[in-house]
């Protein structure tokens, strides 16, 4: 069973930018952006383990002293993502404030911070509570296509986008997962084994449908074969089941060189969030503060093939506008899709 996330926006499309991505089965969440945490509950703001910064404009980090506040004390890890400056800014953050104190803690609250350039480069830097956050710089080392976070059952990536400053958009995904349907295998005589493994590894390796596979029978007795063909066995008793995917994406100017990064980055989502705070008549104001309006969000959701979008982050200027806003980007996602369904019924 592919592994279950629930994303969530944690406020008003019009206050600060954050996505609440719970990880239902495992029991901690993932956290993009942190601008005001306010409305996540003590509860859910204990089960963050890992906190991705698109950038370090007020409104998308000025949560930082609301989580450290709330997980002080704890015996844990926090991982922290985010462009070039960010382990700077960590350092800076926890050194406002004075842990003379803080070895009477508990727990130990750790921070491992990890920045990526456009170039792919990854620097990481940790800070222990034990050595009252004293910095610790890592070896560098080069991420391979923006791969941030990579574990048995997801993966974050990550790709920098130009808003006069670089930005960090982000895409979540779940692996790909092989399910064999035990009650066809029943159905068939075969039992289950370790030829399974051999199976699953044959299919990731991209077997040829005449390579034969070693099997073991329920009832050996029998005269069977010892070995049946990989595309038999593929189409009987094996499904895929391709894993979810979101991204996140704020903060940018509607240039080539980001709709492409992006399109590249979300294509296929089962949801885009995306940034689209400004009317089409305020495009102007938009392209100067180097963020996308609601038509240009909707476009780029189009082009990039996604499922569902979803905006947000909306300029205080439209205030009040907040339908029209939605009702923008998703006339411009839709276009296509329409035009499509049109097409069949011609
Ligand atoms: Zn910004």
């Amino acid at each position: 069973m592919p592994r279950h996330f629930d994303p969530a926006l944690i406020n008003d499309p019009f206050d600060d930018p954050g996505l609440y991505v719970d990880l239902v089965f495992e029991k901690r969440a993932l956290l993009f952006d942190l601008g005001d945490l306010g409305r996540l509950s003590p509860r859910k703001m204990l089960r963050i383990s890992d906190v991705f910064v698109t950038h370090l404009h007020m409104d998308h980090f000025a949560g930082f002293d609301q989580l450290l506040r709330r997980l002080l004390g704890r015996e844990m890890t926090l991982g922290v993502y985010g462009p070039p400056g960010v382990i700077d800014a960590v350092e800076h953050k926890l050194k406002a404030y004075s842990w003379n104190l803080i070895g009477g803690y508990e727990g130990n609250l750790r921070f491992r911070v990890t920045e990526m350039d456009e170039s792919g480069r990854a620097a990481s830097a940790s800070f222990s509570g034990r050595t009252q956050f004293a910095r610790r710089d890592e070896e560098k080392r080069q991420s391979s296509e923006g791969l941030l976070l990579k574990e048995s059952g997801i993966q974050v990536r990550a790709t920098t986008l130009d808003h006069g400053l670089p930005v960090l958009a982000f895409a979540l995904e779940e692996r790909a997962h092989i399910n064999i349907w035990r009650n066809k295998l029943g159905a068939l005589g075969l039992a289950v084994g370790p030829w399974l493994r051999k199976f699953k590894e044959a299919t990731l390796r991209g077997a040829d449908d005449a390579d034969l596979i070693k099997v073991a029978w329920a009832d050996a007795e029998d005269e069977k074969p010892d070995a049946l063909p990989f595309g038999m066995l593929k189409k009987e008793i094996m499904k895929i089941s391709s894993g979810r995917k979101i991204a996140y994406v704020v903060d940018c100017a509607y240039t080539e060189c980001n709709i492409e990064r992006i399109v590249k980055l979300a294509e296929g989502a089962d949801t885009l969030f995306i940034e689209g705070g400004f009317l089409e008549r305020d495009s102007a104001a938009a392209s100067k503060r180097r963020h996308l309006t609601a038509r240009q969000a909707g476009t780029i959701a189009r082009r990039a093939g996604v499922k569902r979008l979803v905006t947000f982050h909306y300029s205080p200027r439209c205030k009040g506008e907040g339908e029209e806003l939605a009702r923008e980007a998703q006339d411009a996602f839709l276009r296509a899709g329409s035009e499509k369904v049109d097409r069949l019924f011609r």
